[in-house]
């Protein structure tokens, strides 16, 4: 990969040379790194490794990197992959004080990769390794985001159906183009996985905001296997908190609902309000004293609580896209000049 750095260069003066740019030197073998998180695995970790390793060595024409993220393990899963560390020079072991979650053991592994390409897959052999590599072919192929696909999937029924329901749910929510049952297997380019690095948020949900990126990306299908041993580390309640950061990270709609919600209550409270003033006027023998005043104040007041309520989402809307503080923009490239500002 021979991309050129839109940054300016460091400090040091450029010489003046006719030369203008000095040719790179050539690097070696494209470095890929793995990111792998990993919290109580301590019954499969060292047969993914195994098969991992396995496939690795099938690539010879590649360096390898494997940064396992061990996120608050509580069965000894670290002394297993310090034991890698030691037997395996690529092997890196990211410690974390605690348990902090799958998206922010990405995002740690993400942090210190150093590849030309960036991989993320889970360590329980769901996402085999094998087809780690037709992600490095695809990015080898031109494409700076490749996203690894289920094309089908082993877990229970209740896992598959509302996984399939929630994808399309989340699509519909947003503009952003987030690939279809698209896990966090994929595959980053050097550079996208820099930028990534400007995207602070806390909830985050790091699938969409790949996908939100733009650059280009493609799809590489695949059958995902069934855990190789241990249970899912993702029960219900922390499958609904990436479902809600899913649809909350990348969507306003939920707050555009009330101002919506607020103007159908307003149009029906002024109804009400017609009607009971009607009442007053054209059939007062049936119309109980102090009735109308009271319909006419709550259904007023109702109405325009919820709008009220709808504006002032608005402003939060906008108050929590700024607070996420992501980039305005992301560069490929910059073409001509001479690199500075
Ligand atoms: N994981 C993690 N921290 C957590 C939960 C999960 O690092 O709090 C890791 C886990 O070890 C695995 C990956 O994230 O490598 C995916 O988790 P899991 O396989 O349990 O999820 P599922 O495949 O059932 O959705
Ligand atoms: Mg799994």
């Amino acid at each position: 990969m021979t991309q050129q750095d839109i940054r300016p260069p460091s400090a040091a003066p450029a010489p003046v040379t006719l030369v203008t740019v000095e040719p790179e030197p050539e690097r070696g073998r494209p470095l890929i790194s793995y990111v792998l998180p990993v919290y109580n695995e301590r019954d499969g970790i060292t047969a993914f490794h195994t098969e991992l390793t396995a496939a690795l060595d099938s690539r010879p024409e590649l360096d390898f990197e494997l940064v396992y993220v061990n996120d608050g393990s509580t069965d000894g899963s670290l002394e297993l992959l310090k034991g890698l560390a030691e037997r395996d020079g690529r092997v890196r072991v990211v410690d974390f004080a605690r348990n902090f979650g799958h998206q922010l053991a990405i995002t740690a592994g993400l942090d210190l990769a150093r590849g030309d390409a960036v991989i993320v897959m889970d360590t329980d052999l769901q996402d085999p390794p094998k087809v780690s590599l037709e992600l490095v072919d695809a990015w080898r192929e031109g494409a700076e985001i490749v996203h690894a696909r289920r094309r089908s999937r082993q877990d229970s029924a209740f896992k598959r159906a509302t996984a399939h329901l929630y994808y399309r749910v989340l699509r519909s929510s947003t503009d952003v183009d987030i690939p279809l049952d698209t896990g966090d297997f994929r595959l980053l380019d050097r550079r996208v996985a820099e930028e990534l690095r400007r995207y602070r948020e806390r909830s985050r949900f790091v699938r969409g905001i790949v996908a939100s990126m733009g650059y280009r990306q493609t799809e590489v299908a695949f059958d995902r296997d069934e855990r190789f041993a241990g249970e899912t580390k993702y029960p219900l309640r922390k499958m609904a908190r990436l479902a809600i950061d899913g649809v909350t990270s990348f969507s306003t709609a939920p707050l555009k609902m009330i101002t919506r919600l607020g103007f159908v209550v307003l149009a029906l409270s002024l109804l009400g309000i017609l009607y009971a003033l009607a009442m007053k006027f054209f059939r007062p023998e049936i119309t109980v004293s102090g009735w109308t005043m009271l319909m006419c104040v709550v259904l007023f007041l109702g109405g325009t609580q919820m709008l009220s309520l709808g504006v002032i989402g608005a402003y939060i809307g906008r108050i929590y896209s700024e607070a996420q503080g992501r980039p305005l923009y992301l560069v490929r490239e910059v073409v001509g000049g001479d690199g500075d500002h």
